[in-house]
């Protein structure tokens, strides 16, 4: 029993390995009077969507490059600022409070996600075409695997075709949720080349410069009541006869799905970040108006009833906290931590929706007006239980882990 109580402590991720060093509270610091003196003040011209709101972030993503905060997924030697995972992790409990200001500092999915995959499978060729000027900010990127006929979960199960013929593939097919394809330059489509390979071997991805002829964006398919505007739209694609030389191709034909894991981990682990900002948020939120408004004699802040909601989601989001800590910890240190980036986003996905649907709560009619920010933080938490896998899928892959270890005959640890 001593023994094996050992073992596990050798393996355990000390609490104090999560804390930020000296240096990621100094630039975290940064982080946060920038959110404070630029962002947070601009959340209502942004907003807005227009040309106007544009030109802003323009200008705040000029002064963010100018401080050294821009980028802060990627390395300096792939044009960001970033020490790790997490470092990154830390930043965003700043950066994700406002759903704005991952594009202010450059690190908004999907471009981040594609800027990752480009850094580690793309050629020279590509990385001089594309990723320079994507992690410079000169260009916008979408990620096209999604299609309407048949399930997202289950991506075995893509339709869209890219045909070789000669030097080039021809891709034809349907997407939908090409998020932030209206004005975008380039997009990672992620096609089937040999539909008689084994299931995970038959797709591959490949860069389509937006502007080759048979692209056609059909709509941008409006969501909550929301079309959004270039970055945030949510688009339906359509290709048609799509040529693009084979030097496009992403890494080896009929890795997609290789290089789709090597995406979705970091991207699921980068979205959950955000939402420990959006989490924290809330929370201060609710807190602050349950101290200030009265009902029945005295201050919201006395109702046992709000200070549950309070108590369970201080719980929570620091579960949150400490789990993102720790899958960004091990994937610094080399491991895929898959249990622990699924774990993590299903879990926080819903401690998102539960403290944000607190906090309106707490707001009452106050709660769905633009007055405070819960609202849009309301609509766009939503769609987290649901992109990149849903919740039920996720659960899916925990459950099977964990059952196949304790077939082995090796129980499962918790370090
Ligand atoms: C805001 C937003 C942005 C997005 N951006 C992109 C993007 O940029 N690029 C892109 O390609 N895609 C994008 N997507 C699409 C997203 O990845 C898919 O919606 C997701 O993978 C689910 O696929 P689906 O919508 O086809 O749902 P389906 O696969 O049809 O699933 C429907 C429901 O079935 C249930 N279900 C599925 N499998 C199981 C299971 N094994 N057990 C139990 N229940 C199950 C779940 O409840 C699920 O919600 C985005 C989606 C949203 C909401």
């Amino acid at each position: 029993m001593v023994a094996e109580a050992h073992a596990c402590d050798a393996n355990a991720v000390a609490i104090a390995d999560l804390r930020p060093t000296d240096e990621i509270l100094e630039l975290r610091a940064r982080v946060r009077a920038f959110m404070e003196a630029h962002v947070y003040p601009n959340e209502p011209a942004f907003s807005r969507e227009d040309e106007e709101a544009d030109a802003l972030v323009e200008r705040l993503r000029g002064l963010a490059k100018e401080q050294g905060l821009w980028a802060p997924h990627l390395p300096p030697e792939a044009g960001g600022t970033s020490g790790s995972f997490l470092t990154y992790a830390h930043l965003n409990e700043e950066i994700g409070r406002s759903v704005w200001a991952q594009l202010i500092f450059g690190c908004q999915a999907p471009d981040a996600g594609n800027a990752e995959i480009l850094w580690q499978f793309g050629t020279e060729e590509q990385k001089e075409r594309w990723l320079r000027p994507l992690v410079a900010g000169e260009i916008r990127s979408f990620f096209s695997m999604t299609e309407p006929e048949v399930a997202g979960s289950d991506p075995t199960t893509l339709r869209t075709r890219a045909v070789r013929e000669g030097d080039e593939w021809v891709i034809d097919g349907h997407k939908w949720f090409s998020s932030g394809a209206e004005g975008a330059a380039f997009g990672i489509v992620m096609a089937v080349t040999d539909p008689d390979a084994d299931p995970h071997r038959r797709a591959t991805q490949i860069v389509v410069p937006a502007d080759t002829p048979g692209v056609e964006i059909v709509r941008a398919v409006p969501t909550m009541g929301h079309r959004g505007r270039g970055w945030t739209t949510h688009c339906e694609v359509r290709y048609t006869g799509v040529r693009v030389p084979i030097e496009n191709t992403l890494g080896e034909i009929g890795d997609g799905f290789r290089i789709a894991q090597k995406r979705l981990g970091p991207g699921r682990i980068h979205h959950v970040m955000r939402w420990l900002g959006q989490m924290q948020r809330a929370f201060e939120l609710m807190c602050s108006y349950a101290l200030e408004r009265e009902a029945f004699g005295g201050p919201l802040a006395e109702k046992q009833t709000v200070q549950n909601w309070i108590a369970d989601s201080a719980a929570e989001i620091q579960a949150c906290r400490l789990l993102t800590l720790d899958a960004a910890h091990k994937i610094d240190q080399g491991d895929e931590a898959r249990v622990e980036v699924a774990v993590i986003k299903f879990y926080a996905a819903r401690v998102l929706n539960d403290v944000i649907d607190r906090a309106v709560q707490v707001h009452g009619a106050r709660g769905l007006t633009d007055e405070t920010p819960l609202s849009t933080m309301y609509a766009m938490a939503r769609g987290a239980r649901i992109y990149d896998g849903p919740d039920e899928v996720h659960r899916m892959v925990v459950a099977r882990r964990i059952l196949k270890s304790f077939a082995a005959g090796d129980g499962w640890r918790f370090d």
